[in-house]
Formats: structure tokens, sequence, C-alpha cells
């Protein structure tokens, strides 16, 4: 066992603090990476402070995670010492049901072995990226794009596949109109990605603040949504929203938003139900859909996506020792537009 300097929650309550953990010796399969980078995803924040519900503590959160390989197991074949690697929300899945055939470990009928905050095969802990060092199962492992920066790559693991995936999914595209709200980590990537695949994007905020962050990321336009007027101008707009506001919103309004046939998808995980009136779905035909994450080899298409593109996240670099704070200004929509730990802090830790 490996000791490992890492940052967790020990409870609810507390703020993040030094930690350290023990990384298992690599099996033959396994891939042993150094973490150079760790983005802060709104879901850290709700699982350290047990705003889902069954959070297992002490827990080192992070699933943003990119970094450098040092040494592998004897039988990968896939990465080496030195190649950069990525690992996202995952590290492990039943790989025998037809969705982990299929490529959607995510929806693993068995279960996916989330990076933190659950228990592996052998029922140990698992511990995310705020930590120095990983290791994982190649096949749970990224190639992340030689030429992109890599600190700014590590919000792709997440925020940039639960853009890209049902983006895909719902076919956005040259002549659709989609519609990304709430703008933060994984808004602003859904308008860069969207943008790539040719669709016209709007972006729904709410307020004017970030319409020229939005238009810089490649949105055509911004509407808040806290002006009433907006609900009028855009009804019956879109082909497509997604949805990644992080707390309760009436629904039914913005599916007022949506094209007859048309779809809002909803990656945006508030802690408390939402309470539906169904007319707007059953007079537009439409439909309302979740999506989490995305496969392996989505992922993987979604970075080669993203390298040829040039797309990455615009980020906020900070050192651990203020991940307390950055947790604050998340919260209060108040980071452009994703923080990334800088794993290098953890030495002074
Ligand atoms: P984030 O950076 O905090 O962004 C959320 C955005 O929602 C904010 O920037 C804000 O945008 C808007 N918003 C916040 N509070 C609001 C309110 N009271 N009313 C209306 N809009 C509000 O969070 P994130 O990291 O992008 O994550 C967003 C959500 O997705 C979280 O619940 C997270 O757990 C979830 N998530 C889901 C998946 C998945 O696979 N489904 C993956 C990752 C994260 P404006 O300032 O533009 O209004
Ligand atoms: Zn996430
Ligand atoms: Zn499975």
């Amino acid at each position: 066992m490996n000791k490992t300097k890492a940052y967790a929650a020990a409870s609810a309550k507390t703020p993040l603090a030094p930690f350290t953990i023990e990384r298992r010796e690599p099996r033959e399969h396994d891939v042993c990476i150094d973490i150079k980078y760790c983005g802060i995803c709104h879901t850290d924040i709700h699982q350290t402070r047990e705003e889902w519900g069954g959070s297992s503590f002490p827990m080192v959160p992070g699933h943003e995670i990119v970094g450098i390989v040092t040494a592998v197991g004897s039988k990968v074949t896939k990465f080496k010492p030195g190649d950069k690697a990525g690992v996202g929300c995952f590290v492990d899945s039943c790989r025998k049901c037809p969705h982990c055939h299929d490529g959607l470990e995510q929806y693993c009928d068995v279960r996916a072995i989330w990076t933190y905050n659950a228990r592996d095969w052998e029922d140990q802990p698992t511990f995310g990226g705020y930590s120095e060092r990983i290791v994982v199962d190649e096949n749970y492992v990224l190639h992340v794009p030689d030429h992109l920066p890599l600190d700014a790559s590590a919000p792709l693991l997440c925020a940039g596949i639960t853009l890209y995936s049902p983006l895909r999914h719902w076919n956005a595209g040259p002549g659709k109109k989609v519609g990304i709200l709430g703008l933060g980590g994984l808004g602003h990537m859904g308008v860069k990605i969207a943008h790539a695949l040719g669709a016209e994007v709007i972006v729904l905020s709410q307020s004017l603040k970030k319409q020229g962050d939005a238009r810089r990321l490649g949105a055509d336009a911004l509407y808040a949504t806290s002006d009433e007027a907006t609900f009028t101008k855009l009804a019956k707009h879109f082909d497509l929203i997604v949805n990644t506001v992080s707390t309760g919103l009436d629904w039914g309004k913005y599916l007022g938003l949506v094209k007859v046939d048309g779809a809002m998808v909803v990656v945006g995980v508030p802690s408390e139900p939402i309470s539906l009136q169904p007319r707007p779905l059953i007079l537009g035909r439409r439909t309302l859909a979740g999506s989490v994450i995305g496969g392996i080899r989505e992922t993987q298409e979604m970075l080669d996506f993203c390298g040829k593109h040039k797309i990455v996240s615009d980020i906020e670099l900070t050192p651990i020792q203020k991940v307390n704070e950055a947790y604050d200004r998340v919260v209060k929509s108040d980071v452009r537009y994703r923080f990334v730990i800088d794993i290098a802090s953890l030495k002074a830790s």
C-alpha cells in the first residue's frame, strides 16, 4: 500500500482538511497516475455536505482527474509511463451486463463504482482526486489529448462528458436550437460543445451578468430567467434544453420553451424533489429526460472531439488550501467557470 497525501471531509459539517490515504499496489491491469490537477464539480459539494444523503466519511472527493502515468501493471497495453491520463466519475463496473457491453458503464445493472464516496469490489472505500496519486484499471482510464493544456482539460472528465453525452444523444447539430440552462461548470462546457457541434446555442441564466462571457464561449445569445418576458419571447423555441441547475426550479415553466416533440434533459441534481405540472409535457408531446455522465468509449470520443476543436474549460486554478473558499464561491455561482486544484500544492499540506 502507498501512503498518499489527500484532502478529506471528516463529516458533512466540517471543512475539508489534510488527510492521508493508502492506494493499492498496482495489479496486472492497473495504471498508476501522479495526479496533477483535479476539477471541483458541484457534485463534490453536494456529497461532502451530504445534500443527497448516504455520504460516507472520511470522503476524499474529486472526479475530474488528470495526471501523468508513472507505472503500469504487467498486462497493461493501453498506457505507458509518461502518458497523460484522465479519470472521471467511475473507476470500475461489472463489465458483464448489457450496458457495460454497450459502453454505457455509467448505467451498469450491478453498479458503476464511483471514483469516491463508494466501495470497490473488495469493499474498500474509493477515494477521489484531491490526492497525489490514484491507481485505476486501464479499462477505466482515458487518454487526454497531448496538445491540450492539462489543467484546463481536467473538467472535461465530468463537466465535459456530462454535456457531450446528452447533446449527442439528442442530436444537437446544425439546424438545431439548443438551450443551456445555468452557466456554471457544466453549462459553459455545454455552450462550447454545442457550438462546436454546429447548433444554435442560447444560454438561460439567472441574470444578464454573464452575457459577455456567454458570447465569448460561443453562445448566440443569453436570456435572463429572472425576466418574465424571456418566457414569452422564447416560447416553443428549443429542440433541446439541457438543464444544469443544481437547485429546484419550476421545470414546467422551462418545458414551455421547448418545441413540440422537443426535450428537456436534466443533468443538475437538486436535493429536493421537484413537483411538475404535466400539462406542458402533454400539450407539446415533449420529453422530460435525465442523463448521467457518459461511458468510457464516449468519454474518449469527447476528449478526442475536444482535442480536435481545441476545447478546454475556462478555469480558475486554486491551491488545495483554498478548497473550502472555492466551494462557497461555487455555491454562490461565483466561478468563471470551473475551479481546478493544483495538486502540487498538496506537498505543502
Ligand atoms: P455550478 O458550476 O454551480 O453551476 C450551476 C449553475 O446553475 C450556476 O452557475 C448558475 O448559473 C445556475 N444556478 C445556481 N443556482 C441557481 C438557482 N437558485 N436558480 C437558478 N439557477 C441557478 O455546478 P456544476 O458543477 O455545473 O453542476 C451542476 C449540477 O449538475 C449539480 O447539481 C451537479 O451535482 C450536477 N452534475 C450532474 C452530472 C450528471 O452526470 N448528471 C454530472 C456532474 C454534475 P447562472 O449563474 O447562469 O444562473
Ligand atoms: Zn462531476
Ligand atoms: Zn455492468
